[in-house]
């Protein structure tokens, strides 16, 4: 009961924003129609100066409630993953310079790798680059005054255990990322609802809430999860368990330029 009455809050939560958004969009459409209506009536009565002025209002409007869609769209699609046999390692590496640029100066970054040879995890390379940003966003935020924020892959395998309290993840190997800080940390109460979409304990302005249920979705839809770590005061570690890809010789070819092609 207590489950049902959380999720009928959560779907209330939903409900108050797709309220606020519709309302949002509606005045844009109030903005171009009223544009429009004026647009017509000068032109009935032949004042066409200063036309101008009404379609850019009308351009503008109309402007604003496209970004709004085009948002809720992209936040909305989970979109079919291109999972292909990826270098994890390689990948966090590539973001090195990318973070240590859109972290402050106070904050060091470190990239950890277990081993030079992991094998490749079955992932959308682009998917998983946004969620990492992501969750490198959070620990600097988490981070007012500095710290440090480290990368880590390792391989790791899942029990039979672990898999039968997350269903859909299968035993078997696993490329854990980890994404950590030596931030604020996050208390129970607050950890029991990070995933929960547009929970966030953030300013208005400075957070949707968003971050960490995309970063969910990305790992279940990847057929892996997400753990997350965390100490009051000292910090917070985020996990990502993607499964190895085991390559069969007749996927083997899956890298090569016969299925990339038509990408663009
Ligand atoms: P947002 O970052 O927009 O608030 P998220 O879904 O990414 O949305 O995160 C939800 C909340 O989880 C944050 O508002 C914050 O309270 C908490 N959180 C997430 N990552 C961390 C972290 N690394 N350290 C401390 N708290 C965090």
């Amino acid at each position: 009961a207590e489950e049902a009455l959380r999720q009928a809050q959560k779907m209330e939560a939903v409900g108050q924003l797709t309220g606020g958004i519709a309302h949002d969009f509606n005045n844009m459409l109030t903005g171009i129609i009223g544009a429009i209506d004026i647009l017509k009536r000068r032109i009935a009565s032949g004042r066409l100066d200063d036309l101008e002025r009404f379609m850019d209002a009308a351009s503008t409007s109309a402007q604003r409630a496209a970004g709004l869609t085009a948002r809720l769209l992209a936040f909305s699609r989970r979109q079919s993953l291109d999972s292909r046999p990826t270098d994890v390692c390689k990948l966090i590496h590539s973001l090195e310079d990318l973070l240590r640029r859109t972290m402050s100066e106070s904050i060091e970054v470190e990239i950890l790798s277990s081993s030079p040879t992991l094998p490749p995890a079955l992932v959308d390379a682009n998917q998983l680059e946004s969620a990492i940003i992501n969750l490198a966003i959070n620990a600097r935020d988490a981070m007012p005054d500095g710290g440090r924020l480290t990368l880590s892959c390792e391989e790791v395998e899942l029990d039979e255990e672990c898999c039968a309290r997350n269903p859909g993840v299968a035993p078997g190997r696993y490329i854990m990322v980890g994404v950590s800080d030596t931030g604020v940390g996050i208390d129970g109460d607050t950890l029991d609802k990070v995933f929960d979409p547009f929970f966030t304990t953030k300013p208005i302005g400075q957070g949707t809430g968003l971050g960490l249920s995309m970063v969910y979705g990305f790992a279940k839809q990847s057929n892996g999860l997400v753990r997350i770590d965390s100490q009051v005061g000292e910090g917070t570690m985020v996990k990502i368990f993607l499964p190895v890809a085991d390559m069969q010789p007749h996927e083997a070819p899956a890298e090569s330029a016969a299925i990339h092609h038509g990408d663009g």
